[in-house]
């Protein structure tokens, strides 16, 4: 066990990595990421839209949501044979994983049985299978879990403190929540968050210390930088410094060395030397696919032809850290 390896992090410990040179905290990210991973190699999620749009939340940066109007076409639950598409298609272009997106506050009871469906379809066809469908009512992480779900994705978003002026409709609390019932189902946790949204550098921190102090660390940590919809509230938001992202993608990789950091949503809008500078900052995983849920994603040409001028490749088979397994 080492410094940056440290059980519990308080704030102003990850405060102190943000203050860094940027190269001092790109080298010590460097460090932590070698014990842990192959810097060489990337993991692969594909992220498919299962249910699109008409969403009952008001995340205020989502083009989801139905108090917002972004033009975007509502679609409801897909048939597992997409699903099962989707995967053979994610498979064939060097995912290891399908992330299942779902526009709701939560699962309807009677959506369960299709949901199973399609995470069987899923590793069936040989993926580790992600759903991020909202809250879980009593009883449905343990469906969702028998059926083989390895991750649920439920995101903090952002710091306790920044929250409110985030969303509203459901509570810090509930989230922490939803995570403690996706852990006592016995699968793993996907949950980042988003910069840019308007929080400072304080509230970034906020978030990393408690991700990284959860009973377990989250076996994937997603690190969004905001993609501004045209109709959402924060259409109008100032962009981040690109070098934020970098400096709380290395703070992240510090913290919670053995979670895989994904590159998430935003990578669009971002040039090869700032996602090389992030994957040298210790990311780890990236979305591969035209399509994120409802905004664009780089070609996977583009981003087959980025790894291999970075002498980089993609992850074969998922790689486990034992302290994080359930
Ligand atoms: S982020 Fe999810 S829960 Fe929030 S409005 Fe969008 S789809 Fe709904």
């Amino acid at each position: 066990m080492t410094e940056t390896d440290a059980l519990s992090w308080d704030p102003s410990q990850i405060h102190t990595l943000f203050e860094l040179p940027l190269p001092e905290l790109l080298f010590r990210a460097q460090e932590v990421h070698r014990r842990h991973f192959n810097p060489g190699q990337v993991q692969a999620c594909t992220l498919v839209s299962i249910k699109t749009g008409a969403c009952a939340e008001d995340c205020t940066y989502c083009s989801q949501s139905a108090r917002y109007d972004t033009g975007l076409e509502r679609e409801g639950l897909i048939d597992i044979e997409a699903v099962r598409e989707a995967a053979r298609r994610a498979r064939a272009s060097g995912a290891t994983r399908l992330c299942m997106g779902a526009a709701w506050r939560g699962p309807r009871d009677r959506d369960l049985g299709t949901l199973e469906a399609m995470i069987r379809a899923v590793k069936e066809e040989g993926l580790e299978s992600c759903l991020s469908a909202g809250l879980l009512a009593e009883g449905q992480a343990e469906r969702l879990a028998e059926a083989g779900l390895d991750y649920f994705n439920h995101n903090l978003d952002t710091s306790a403190s920044y929250y409110d002026q985030v969303v509203t409709t459901r509570s810090y609390e509930q989230r922490l929540e939803a995570l403690e019932r996706i852990r006592a189902a016995g699968m793993r946790v996907c949950c980042g968050g988003i910069v840019g949204l308007g929080e400072s550098r304080a509230d970034r921190v906020e978030m990393l210390a408690t991700l990284a102090n959860l009973p377990v660390q989250p076996q994937s940590v997603p690190v969004n930088r905001l993609i501004p919809i045209p109709g959402t509230p924060l259409e109008e938001t100032e962009a981040v410094d690109p070098f934020e992202v970098v400096r709380t993608i290395a703070a992240a990789r510090i913290v919670m060395p053995g979670s895989y950091v994904r590159l998430a949503a935003g990578r669009e809008q971002m040039s090869d030397e700032l996602q090389a500078l992030c994957l040298s900052a210790g990311a780890n995983s990236l979305f591969l696919g035209e399509r994120l849920l409802t905004t664009g994603n780089p070609e996977t040409d583009a981003d087959r032809q980025l790894l291999h001028r970075l002498g980089m490749t993609l992850e074969p088979h998922p790689h486990r850290c034992a302290e994080l397994e359930p």
